[in-house]
């Protein structure tokens, strides 16, 4: 499909648009101001005269013509008058009138909702002037903006008592024990490199404590820590225990209110693993069963079974960590959606603390890709409304929601929560408004300074034989974080 651009650039914002309604499709960009394909297209135009400016996009989509114009005089157009925006809610209608498809979301492509929300409410705006911005000037269904309310209200209590000395702490363990197909992230499967964990193991203990004389001689306060990657139950119960030791030593958790470690598959853990995660200060951990159907699981890569999925939880649970996290994928290949509302329907009966249920997001660097255009007609709306209309009626309140390009209807994905039970780190990370600082390759620090507004980001090695390879260059570039408090 060709994109022409006449009189503007917005071609970062326009596209985007196009993809909430085609989004397996290849764009071609043209600036011109006439259009000449017999391709189908999407034209926009921002002309300016001295009296007015006048807004429009035409659009061609298998065979059907669609125009939206907008003309506005001198004095409504003027320097605060988003031109950008207007021609996105231009081409959106255009696009939804030929395609009979209106994305709940609006035109809100980004992957932080929520933060327009507290952005709004930061401003001081009451809750019928949020409703009406959402609606009005990102055409987002009620619906979502219900949804997006909502996590912005359980948000608040959290994001007024944070201390801007404050931080988190993210170990990245990049490695798994084989890869999922709906996969894109930088983990390693140990099948392929497990002759690198230790020389990894020991860089990362290296880097830890770099990072914790950085940290002490800043005078910042840690917050959170988070075990993500990859799956860190990869690595042994002893791996893990070292690893968590120098975190000990080299930090001071006196002030640590939340202490993650993402168990994920259920194939790796063991009682020992758990055991020697809680002692060492875990306070939350996170089993993902992803669906609880044995078939799906096998379609989609997952070399562990619903049983172990079950087994692992009940090992959780004895050993006694007070806050339990189970992810779900709406939308995954082979599932239906009976079977995601046997798997929703399931998990509360177990209880977890949090639920979180992601919408399959569909990546280019995965094995399960836009190359199979079945996965695209997955009814994961449906499976969506279902999950949210039982967490809501079972007590759980939405507490973190983002997005992923490419996810199947534009959808999201959110965490629930019982009250009490936020993690705080998700919060943070999704709201950007505490600095989080990693350790571990593919490990991205998020700088932030709320009061001065700033944000910056230092980026660790992202797979882990660079990580290893260049490591001493990496910590010289965590000068950065130095840098950043002392402006
Ligand atoms: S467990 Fe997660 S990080 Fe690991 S391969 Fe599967 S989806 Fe990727």
């Amino acid at each position: 499909m060709t994109l022409i651009f006449s009189g503007n650039d917005y071609k970062y914002e326009l596209e985007g648009v196009m993809k909430l309604f085609i989004p397996a499709t290849l764009f071609t960009h043209i600036y011109d101001d006439k259009i000449d394909t017999d391709d189908d297209f999407m034209f926009s135009r921002k002309k300016e005269t001295k009296k007015y400016t006048l807004l429009y996009v035409i659009c061609r989509y298998k065979g059907k013509i669609c125009r939206q114009v907008k003309k506005l005089d001198k004095n409504e157009a003027d320097e605060n008058c988003d031109k950008e925006l207007i021609l996105s809610q231009l081409l959106f209608r255009a696009m939804s009138r030929l395609t009979k498809i209106i994305p709940k979301w609006g035109i809100i492509t980004g992957i932080r909702p929520v933060k327009r929300v507290n952005a709004f409410l930061n401003e001081g705006k009451s809750i019928d002037e949020i409703y009406y911005l959402m609606q009005n000037r990102f055409l987002c269904s009620k619906e979502k903006c219900d949804i997006a309310y909502e996590t912005a209200m359980t948000q608040k209590p959290v994001l007024d008592r944070l201390d801007p000395r404050s931080f988190s702490l993210y170990v990245s363990i990049p490695f798994c024990p084989t890869r999922c197909s709906y996969c894109s992230f930088v983990s390693q499967s140990v099948e392929k490199c497990i002759k690198l964990i230790p020389t990894y193991i020991q860089k990362l203990c290296e880097e830890i404590k770099y990072t914790g004389k950085l940290v002490r001689h800043l005078g910042l306060k840690l917050d959170t820590v988070y075990f993500g990657g990859g799956t860190p139950t990869t690595l042994s119960a002893e791996q893990l225990d070292m690893l968590m030791n120098i975190i000990e030593k080299s930090f001071d958790l006196s002030g640590v209110t939340e202490y993650t470690v993402e168990a994920g598959r259920p194939d790796t853990i063991t009682y020992d693993k758990l055991k020697i995660v809680k002692q060492n200060g875990c306070t939350r951990i996170s089993i993902n069963p992803q669906t609880l159907n044995d078939e799906v699981l096998s379609v989609i890569g997952r070399k562990h079974s619903v049983k172990q999925f079950y087994d692992s939880f009940e090992i959780a649970r004895k050993i006694g960590f007070p806050a339990i996290n189970t992810d779900v994928i709406a939308g995954l290949p082979s599932d239906t959606v009976e079977s995601f509302q046997k798997t929703i329907d399931k998990l509360i009966d177990l209880s977890p603390e949090n639920l979180t249920v992601h919408t399959l997001s569909i990546k280019r660097a995965a094995r399960l890709n836009h190359e199979d255009k079945s996965v695209l007609d997955n009814p994961a709306d449906k499976m969506v409304d279902y999950a949210t209309g039982r967490l809501l009626s079972c007590d759980f309140k939405p507490y973190y929601l983002y997005r992923q390009k490419n996810m199947l209807e534009n959808l999201e994905n959110i965490g629930w929560s019982k009250k009490g039970f936020e993690s705080l780190y998700n919060i943070y990370i999704m709201e950007e408004v505490q600095t989080i600082i990693a350790v571990g390759a593919g490990g991205s620090t998020k700088l932030v300074d709320i009061e001065g507004q700033r944000l910056e980001r230092v980026f660790n090695y992202k797979f882990p034989l660079e990580y290893v390879k260049h490591f001493d260059l990496m910590i010289q570039r965590k000068g950065e974080i130095k840098k950043f408090y002392a402006e």
